[in-house]
């Protein structure tokens, strides 16, 4: 039997039904296959409740049609067994018994979990509708398992594709607000959030200092260690910049070598404190390698503005740190100046 079911497997159709009869007399086996033969159909033999209940391990079938009378198993042991098992808890099951006609055996049959219930002899045209209602149930549950899992592919993709679209609107919004070459704040970022932190210390009734500050020098630095030192010396510049900030500083690249920062909550003995920590460290700290050469370290010109001492709006504190950054490379650079009032 176990060959004939592999062969049969072997030339199986997609689009036809897997019907699984089940009987321990070859004889009724064979009757039965012959009433059953029609192309719609792909029949599977077994001679035992045990055979049985290793096919359906192996094989999706429509339909079962179990005979009641087995030695070992018989079929209500048999249906029982595949009821029990959460994978095949929805096989139908029609149980073919010749032993009993009384109500009390057929609701044996429905209690081990049959569907259906067919008397030998049997009637090959209310044998053949059964077997056709219950083909077509399973062909329309594959179709909607089959949808769903489509659908489910289809969810998978559209959550990949709407974290690839959030991962792109991340990108672009962390672009628009930063400085490709340092990563720092842009300009533009620094202009809204200027006004903004202005407002909350306004509010708060705290100070809020400005430092600007601009790299010595930096076009003699770029003519004789060229531009991509520069641009080496500019990052090292930036992440020095972020390493020396609290949370609530905002570094900006204001443009070529010129920096911003904005101290939220700070006074003037601090802002000046911060100030001329950078100067030094830029001044004295490690020396950047340019490949395996040493690049000499560079200084910066600092000018400090405070709220509202200095200036009352973004366009004003920015001026007078401005012009105090203009004061200390006047007087030699590498130096911190604080605005003075009288620039308000
Ligand atoms: P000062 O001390 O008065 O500020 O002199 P300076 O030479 O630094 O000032 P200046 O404004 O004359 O020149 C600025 C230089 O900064 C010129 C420009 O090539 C350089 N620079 C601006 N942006 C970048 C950049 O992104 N990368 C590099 N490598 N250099 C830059
Ligand atoms: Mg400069
Ligand atoms: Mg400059």
């Amino acid at each position: 039997l176990a060959d004939n079911t592999r062969k049969n497997k072997s030339v199986s159709n997609m689009n036809k039904s897997n019907i699984l009869i089940v009987d321990d007399d070859l004889v009724n086996l064979l009757v039965l296959e012959k009433m059953l033969k029609n192309q719609d159909l792909n029949i599977t033999k077994a001679g035992s409740g045990i055979e049985a209940l290793e096919l359906i391990e192996k094989t999706n079938f429509a339909l079962i049609l179990l005979d009641a009378q087995m030695p070992e198993l018989n079929g209500f042991e048999t249906a029982k067994k595949i009821r029990s098992s959460k994978k095949h808890r929805d096989l139908p099951i029609i149980i073919l018994s010749a032993v009993s006609k009384t109500k009390e055996f057929i609701l044996k049959g429905y209690e081990a979990g049959a569907v259906d219930y067919l008397l030998k002899p049997i009637d090959q045209f209310l044998l053949m509708s059964k077997v056709n209602v219950f083909c077509e149930l399973h062909k329309q549950k594959e179709l909607l398992e089959g949808k769903n899992s489509e659908l489910n592919k289809l969810n998978v993709k559209l959550h990949e594709e709407i974290s690839k679209q959030e991962k792109i609107k991340q990108k672009l919004l962390f672009q628009a607000i930063r400085d490709p070459l340092t990563g720092l704040f842009n300009r533009r970022y620094l202009e809204e959030s200027l006004e903004r932190e202005i407002s909350k210390a306004k509010r708060q009734k705290i100070p809020l200092g400005l430092i600007m500050l601009d790299a010595d020098h930096f076009k003699d630095f770029n003519d004789v260690y060229g531009h991509i030192a520069g641009d080496i010396v500019l990052k090292h510049l930036s992440t020095l910049l972020v390493k020396n900030s609290r949370k609530e500083d905002i570094a900006c690249r204001f443009g070529g070598e010129e920096f911003v920062l904005v101290l939220p909550g700070t006074d003037e003995i601090v802002a000046r404190k911060r100030a001329e920590d950078l100067r030094l460290i830029v001044e004295t700290g490690k020396p950047i390698l340019h490949g395996k050469k040493e690049l000499p370290n560079i200084t910066i010109s600092l000018g400090i503005a405070l709220l509202p001492e200095h200036g009352k709006t973004a366009i004003s504190l920015v001026t007078a740190a401005d012009q105090a950054l203009y004061q200390a490379k006047r007087e030699g650079r590498n130096r911190v100046i604080v605005a003075s009032t009288d620039q308000k």
